[in-house]
């Protein structure tokens, strides 16, 4: 029997619309930076939904496209003016930025009470301590599709493919959080089908078109696939071989529609987490 579908659109949809009803009850004052540098196609059309979204929650949105050129200096200038701009509650710096940035410096100069990204080292402190301000979106957003579907991690395998600082780390520690015996496998694990094929729960965050084959999942297992990627028609892809997967997980999320919308709805909720430690 083919797998149900965890339908990002839907959750992510009940999300905002808390965010959005939170911001109207209280008549809350929200503003969010988004800083963008170069001119990277993918991540205007990341940022145009982003802006979306805050207008759906009732968020004002403040958007900084910068030139290629621009200098590290510059942009930390503008990161200090927005931290201490009273209108704005979460600076997001677009990824990627031009090679003459430095990722670390930037993520350390946003104000970790703004930082809604959660790239700041005092709040990934807070990640693996548990005690968090802001959870990582995207896999915030992950947790939020397995709560949605009643699926409880305690004591079960969960298999995290990818160990990066955005996504692959931060999904274990929140996997773990929540009881879960996790592995993570990156480019170097061998035998990756025989770790993934032990997974109750398998989340791939890679960027690699059909690197889970249906030999790689266990019977049954709940498929959450973080990948976004272009396959060689130029569609939207995720890193699942969605089809013959779907034919041995009981769950599985599809990309488009997936992990992608829960991302940007976790941001805004980062955003009134935001206002909300301004006013304490
Ligand atoms: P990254 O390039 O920083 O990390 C990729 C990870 O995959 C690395 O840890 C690497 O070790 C591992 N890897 C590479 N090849 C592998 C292989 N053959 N086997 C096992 N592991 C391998 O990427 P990232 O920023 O973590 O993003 C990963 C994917 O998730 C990308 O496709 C990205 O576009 C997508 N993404 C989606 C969202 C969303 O909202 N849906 C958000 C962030 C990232």
């Amino acid at each position: 029997m083919a797998a149900k579908l965890i339908d990002g659109k839907a959750i992510s949809a009940k999300v905002k619309e808390e965010v959005r009803d939170e911001i109207k009850q209280g008549n809350l004052k929200i503003g969010l930076a988004v800083i963008i540098v170069g001119d990277d196609g993918a991540s205007r059309i990341y940022v145009n939904n982003k802006k979306k979204a805050c207008e759906f929650c009732g968020i004002n949105s403040f958007e900084y496209a910068l030139p290629e050129h621009t200098s590290e200096a510059e942009l930390i200038s503008l990161i200090d003016k927005l931290n201490n701009d009273a209108a704005v509650n979460g600076i997001l710096v677009q990824q990627p930025l031009p090679k003459h940035i430095n990722q670390s410096v930037v993520n350390a100069a946003i104000s970790p009470n703004k930082d809604v990204d959660a790239f700041h080292s005092e709040n990934v402190g807070h990640i693996v301590g548990g005690d968090f301000k802001f959870l990582p979106c995207t896999p915030a957003g992950v947790m939020r599709m397995l709560e949605a579907e009643n699926i409880d991690v305690c004591g079960k395998e969960c298999v995290v493919i990818g160990r990066s600082d955005i996504v692959g780390k931060p999904m274990a520690l929140l996997l773990l959080h929540k009881h879960a015996t996790v592995m993570i496998c990156h480019s170097r694990t061998k035998n990756l089908a025989e770790v993934t094929a032990r997974a109750d729960v398998l989340v791939s965050a890679v960027g690699k078109v059909g690197l889970v084959t249906a030999d790689m999942v266990k019977p049954g297992a709940v498929v959450i696939d973080v990948g976004m990627n272009r396959d060689e028609d130029g569609k939207l892809c995720g890193d699942v071989a969605f089809d013959e997967v779907k034919e041995v997980a009981s769950l599985i999320t599809p990309v488009p529609g997936g992990v992608g919308p829960m991302t940007i709805a976790m941001l805004m909720k980062n955003v009134l987490t935001a206002k909300k430690l301004e006013q304490k």
